[in-house]
């Protein structure tokens, strides 16, 4: 049985004619831009995350250099990331001209270990960026701790986690002002690229709310230097019909993910996922770690069964930081991470048919 990465069918098929309806509705609206759909869609997210303001804007990427924008953050500042991120977080630093400061996460739960963020902190540093990576909540007690002897702001990439809690609190609502991304595969997904902001901090919101949009508040007045990063009516109106479901999809991630967990403990050298005490884990993404992973996902390819490495480089053995002149082995963490690891398939409606198909591949393999 072929077994993609990702399918979207169970999520999108039962939904699909509010979906068409939803995307006729802003056809005839003839309102493309920063209408009803974009403000309903800030209102009902910031419910669903528990947070003051969201602003839509146009990805994750963006969301992350907006939030970092309001900070004011300047050339020269470090920020704390980790060295085991999407390289997303660490291209919003450079972009304001900041220095990104990679930080190890903690082994077994591959986010950013609290313990390790003091001795980077230096004169320079101005805040820190936990990521849930894979959609399992930071220590964001610890960190937060961290943050607030130092006088450092918090920005959350919530991009992989969207409903984790850390201690029965949201992610994205830790922060100062935090992003997150709508790309297609995240746990909510519009049609096409999409993101946003959330933040309690009424002024930071503002700022990100200008921003956003030619640095105005006021069609044709600008009263700062801002950008063109809107969430369109389209995805707005698509994330509007989603969203509701986002919270039974995430239980059914979480029950694939507990399958996973059964069947595949003890098999050959697998490294299951381990989820902190105080976090939740939403499971964007359910990665298992072996020393024989070029060869598994060979095998696995050759069964027709899809899967991903998220991810193969660490950003600061990419060519892009290649200035940073930080040498192989200077991150053993996340180096030692991003040669073992594998994402299995995994989406809300997989069936026990397809685990157990990736199952049986896998132990064959080993
Ligand atoms: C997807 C992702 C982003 C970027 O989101 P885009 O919408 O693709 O720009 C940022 N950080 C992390 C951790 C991500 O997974």
């Amino acid at each position: 049985m072929a077994i993609p990465f990702l399918s979207f069918s169970p999520q999108h098929d039962p939904i699909r004619t509010e979906v068409l309806a939803a995307i006729a509705g802003v056809y005839d609206k003839q309102w493309y831009v920063l209408g009803e759909q974009v403000k309903a869609f800030e209102q009902e997210y910031s419910a669903f995350n528990q947070v003051g303001h969201t602003i839509g804007v146009a990805n994750g990427l963006d969301a992350l250099h907006l939030a970092l924008l309001a900070l004011d953050v300047q050339a020269g500042d470090e920020v704390l990331v980790p060295s085991n991120t999407y390289i997303a977080t660490w291209l919003a630093v450079s972009f304001v001209g900041a220095v990104p400061v990679p930080v190890e996460p903690n082994p077994a739960t591959y986010n950013l270990d609290p313990a390790l963020l003091e001795a980077a902190i230096t004169p320079r540093t101005k805040g820190i960026m936990p990521v849930h990576l894979y959609g399992q909540a930071c220590e964001m007690g610890p960190i937060i701790e961290v943050a607030q002897r130092h006088g450092l702001w918090v920005v959350e990439d919530n991009a992989q986690a969207q409903g984790a809690t850390w201690q029965g609190q949201l992610t994205g609502s830790f922060g100062q002002v935090n992003a997150t991304s709508f790309y297609p595969g995240k746990n909510l997904g519009a049609l096409g690229d999409a993101g946003a902001v959330t933040s309690n901090d009424e002024e930071l919101a503002r700022k990100v709310h200008t921003l956003r949009n030619y640095g105005s508040q006021q069609k044709y007045y600008n009263e700062v230097i801002g950008y063109n990063s809107r969430l369109d009516e389209l995805q707005a109106a698509v994330l509007r019909v989603k969203l509701p479901h986002l919270n039974a999809w995430t239980q059914q991630r979480q029950q694939v993910a507990a399958r996973y967990d059964e069947l595949l403990a003890g098999v050959g050298d697998l490294v299951l996922p381990t989820v902190a005490v105080g976090a939740s884990h939403v499971y964007h993404l359910y990665v298992v770690r072996t020393a024989r992973r070029e060869a598994l996902q060979q095998h696995l390819a050759q069964a027709g069964i899809g899967t991903l490495i998220h991810y193969p480089v660490p950003p600061h053995r990419q060519q892009a930081y290649a200035h940073l002149q930080l040498p192989a082995g200077a991150f053993p963490i996340a180096e030692e991470l991003a040669a073992t690891c594998l994402s299995l398939p995994m989406w809300p409606g997989m069936t026990e048919e397809h685990l157990t198909a990736v199952v049986e591949a896998i132990k064959t393999f080993f």
